[in-house]
């Protein structure tokens, strides 16, 4: 896809960025910035840290240290700063995480109704478009049970662009579904993608980080081991560790 538009203030920026598990050190001096409208696709080997970059993103797990910011504003650890930042972060996960008791409309409008204070008439409607930009309108009465994994992981998307964030983090979003879904999530996110959204992507999908990503940014080991355009990564990668992960799923 063309570069978005260079602007001075990163949407996403990481710097210095070190975490442990006890003795594991499992994000080395991560420097990262994600720039309004990028799509980062991010690869690695399984182990390698991607889910918990994600996840110290939007504060899910806490940092040793270093900083991050979103829109040039720093995560603070606590309290209604934290929750408004990570309002401002979506995310979605591997397992779709709906909230199996409540209809697939309710699991749209839930948030923004408790966290953004909308009422439920403004929360409705804006839930109905974004189940209707993500082709599952006609599902919003129903219980995550009664659809396909396709469907609710569209109604997960949906779910958290109500909250409009400002980002969206996928955790490996079609790695449980069943292969005839993968497009139907793979479309949605392209679509987002193209609108402009900025999007940090986990992603096992080559065809997508092809397609869809502005950069490609390999871990291994806890560290960035190279970060470049997806071009550039799939036919020329610098690193042996880069060419041996292309190797094993190409
Ligand atoms: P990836 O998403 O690239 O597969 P993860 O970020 O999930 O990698 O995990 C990186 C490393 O951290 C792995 O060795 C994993 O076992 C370990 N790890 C992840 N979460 C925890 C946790 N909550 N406690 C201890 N170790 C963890
Ligand atoms: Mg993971």
């Amino acid at each position: 896809m063309t570069s978005p538009p260079a602007s001075s203030t990163p949407m996403v920026r990481m710097a210095g960025v070190q975490k442990h598990f006890g003795d594991l050190h499992v994000l080395r001096d991560i420097d990262l910035d994600v720039a309004r409208g990028e799509v980062v696709v991010v690869l690695g080997p399984s182990g390698s840290g991607k889910s918990t970059l994600c996840r110290t993103i939007n504060r899910l797990e806490p940092i040793d240290t270093g900083t991050i910011e979103i829109d040039g504003t720093a995560l603070a650890a606590e309290g209604k700063a934290l929750a408004a930042l990570r309002a401002d972060v979506g995310m979605v996960f591997q397992s779709f995480n709906l909230f199996a008791h409540k209809t697939i409309l309710e699991n749209v409008t839930l948030a923004p109704l408790k966290v953004r204070g909308a009422s439920k008439a403004e929360a409705e409607k804006t839930g109905l478009a974004l189940l209707e930009r993500v082709g599952i309108a006609n599902q919003r009465d129903k219980y995550p049970a009664q659809l396909s994994g396709g469907q609710q992981q569209r109604a997960a998307i949906a779910r958290a662009l109500a909250m409009k964030p400002k980002v969206m983090l996928f955790d490996e979003p079609t790695s449980a579904l069943d292969p005839e879904m993968v497009n139907e999530v793979l479309d949605t996110m392209t679509s987002l993608a193209k609108e402009g959204m900025t999007m940090v992507v986990v992603t096992h999908e080559m065809g997508f980080a092809r397609r869809a990503a502005h950069r490609v940014v390999f871990m291994s080991d806890g560290e960035i081991v190279e970060d470049s355009t997806p071009d550039d990564f799939f036919t020329a990668p610098r690193s042996d560790r880069a060419k041996d992960f292309l190797g094993k799923i190409l």
